[in-house]
């Protein structure tokens, strides 16, 4: 080869190296070295094969160089081929990656069939793949109305440029998937229910979705390009957010950066609405960006407030209610103290009439038994305001629990003889004192013989039993009575409730009976529990700490 050849075709390399990496069009690129080709190799055709739509079937791409026009058998057969892997040259070329020679197509069996037996007016051929990382991606192919012998050395070079275009292939497809990868974010961000907004270092809006444009009533056009803080930001926190993003580029230090804030949104009529913004910053060849989603928050803040609204009303309320509540527990002392005095006298002047007229007895006793149920309505009356007060005092001491039971029955004594009641009283051998508040055990355990008078019928017995257990003395009084249903036994302890048959039979009481015996246990470190069988009868237990 001669040397002025042999520098020709490295200039050709020079070449095609400057137009590869110019452009990432391969058409663009494999145009030019085809014609680059041509003159300096002096061969008068080329042409262009590319992948058909499925990629292993390659197809001319129509681009020839050279005067086509006049090799219309050439044109013909190139035009209506399909070049499976090993058909012709270029299926050949495909197959195997390399570049391929035929010194004489009209001999050569890769040519022989597709001829047919026609003249295609060339002899040599030549192609050599253009290959990406893909694989092959063109094939370049050249024709000489000549015989020529293969040529190594050009066939090298060939080579080489065949992977200079691959090249410009790869670019091409790296720039296609990032392309497509900003194409996927900018369809997010357009469609995005939030606002987004981004910025140059300056603040000039680059971008600006339809939710910002929505939220902020300003377009796309009126943003773009323009301070960001004169669109978005009120008037009086501009040189705010001016300075902030100042400081943050000259010392890298922000208070904004990376959190959820709450602010305020302008309008261009310049009303206000609260927004939650959360900003961050990029950077991007060698200068700062910065973008936001931004939230409106109306609702939110409307919401709060009507939250905020209702719950001062309620604590006025429950105020209102603790006043009322305290002026009426004032008023129960008053009058149960007023009360107390004049009934006392009352029962003991009673106490002290001589009862020998059988029928004056009478009267007597019911006004006895009368006076001692006032008495102890006021003195649970009493008990009730001392505890909304907090001031039931327990003044304990030794007290023998025989004893209490005893003046408990006593108490009622009245109230069970007129019903005709049974009271029996048994204490074990074991059972002696008890730490309490006297007058405190005899009102607890009268009230549950109270009750079980109320709710049993007459001429049915009631035992009190007192025993010890488990360290403590349980006395328990049991009735056979009403009973309680089930769903009401653990409410039966609440103050002022009272079961529906209490209430459907008009059976004396209000309801604070057991609610007070509870308190008085508890005051004592005991508690106060119930069995009952409805239409049985029930047995309430009043456990106390030795
Ligand atoms: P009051 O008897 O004044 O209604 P209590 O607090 O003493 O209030 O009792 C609450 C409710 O428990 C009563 O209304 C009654 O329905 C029920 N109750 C209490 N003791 C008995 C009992 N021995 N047998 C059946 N029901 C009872």
């Amino acid at each position: 080869m001669s040397t002025q050849r042999e520098m020709a075709l490295v200039a050709l390399i020079d070449d095609i190296t400057a137009v590869a990496s110019a452009t990432d069009d391969l058409e663009e690129a494999a145009r030019a070295t085809l014609s680059t080709v041509c003159e300096v190799t002096g061969w008068p055709l080329g042409h262009l094969g590319v992948p058909a739509d499925d990629g292993e079937v390659f197809v001319s791409a129509g681009i020839w160089i050279g005067p086509i026009e006049d090799f219309p058998v050439l044109a013909e057969i190139a035009a209506t081929t399909r070049f499976a892997p090993g058909t012709g040259v270029i299926g050949r070329v495909v197959a195997t990656g390399e570049p391929v020679w035929s010194h004489d197509l009209t001999t050569d069996a890769l040519a022989v069939r597709l001829l047919g037996g026609r003249d295609p007016g060339v002899r040599a051929a030549f192609a050599f793949p253009v290959i990406a990382v893909d694989g092959v991606v063109a094939v370049l192919q050249f024709f000489s109305e000549e015989v020529i012998p293969r040529d190594e050395p050009l066939l090298r070079v060939m080579t080489a440029i065949g992977y200079q275009l691959g090249r410009v292939a790869d670019r091409r497809k790296i720039r296609d998937t990032a392309q497509a990868g900003r194409d996927r974010l900018q369809q997010i961000v357009d469609a995005s229910v939030e606002g987004f907004v981004s910025t140059d270092a300056a603040g000039h809006v680059t971008e600006w979705n339809a939710a910002a444009a929505r939220m902020f009533g300003r377009t796309r056009e009126q943003v773009l390009g323009r301070l960001v803080h004169e669109a978005i930001v009120p008037e009086r926190y501009r040189r705010a957010d001016e300075s902030g993003r100042a400081r943050f580029l000259s010392t890298g230090q922000s208070k904004v950066l990376g959190r959820r804030l709450e602010l305020a949104g302008a309008r261009p009529d310049g009303s206000e609405f609260p927004i939650e913004i959360v900003v961050w910053a990029t950077r991007e060849a060698n200068t700062w960006a910065f973008h936001a989603f931004i939230h409106d928050i109306t609702e939110r803040r409307r919401a709060e407030q009507a939250l905020r609204r209702a719950y001062e009303t309620e604590q006025q309320t429950v105020a209102r209610l603790k006043e009322l509540d305290a002026a009426k527990d004032a008023f129960i002392a008053t009058v149960s103290h007023e009360l107390r005095t004049p009934l006392t006298t009352l029962s003991g002047y009673l106490e002290l009439l001589d009862d020998t007229d059988p029928v004056q007895r009478r009267m007597l006793e019911a006004m006895t038994r009368n006076a001692a149920r006032l008495q102890n309505l006021v003195e649970d009356l009493l008990a009730v305001s001392a505890l909304a007060t907090d001031e039931l005092a327990v003044n304990a001491a030794p007290v023998p629990v025989r004893q209490a039971v005893e003046s408990a029955v006593h108490a009622t004594r009245a109230q069970a003889r007129s019903s005709n009641h049974r009271i029996e009283v048994e204490t074990d051998a074991g059972v002696q004192n008890v730490t309490a508040d006297h007058d405190l055990l005899v009102r607890a355990i009268s009230a549950l013989l109270s009750n079980a008078v109320k709710y049993s019928p007459i001429n049915t017995p009631i035992t009190v039993r007192a025993a010890p257990a488990e360290g403590r003395v349980a006395i328990a009084v049991t009735d056979h009575g009403v009973g309680i249903e089930a769903e009401d036994l653990p409410r039966v302890f609440e103050r002022f409730y009272r079961t529906r048959y209490a209430r459907d039979n008009a059976i004396q009481g209000v309801g604070l009976g057991l609610w007070l015996v509870k308190t008085i246990a508890e005051a004592h470190g005991g508690t106060i529990t119930a069995t009952s069988t409805p239409g049985e009868g029930s047995t309430f237990t009043l456990a106390l700490p030795v």
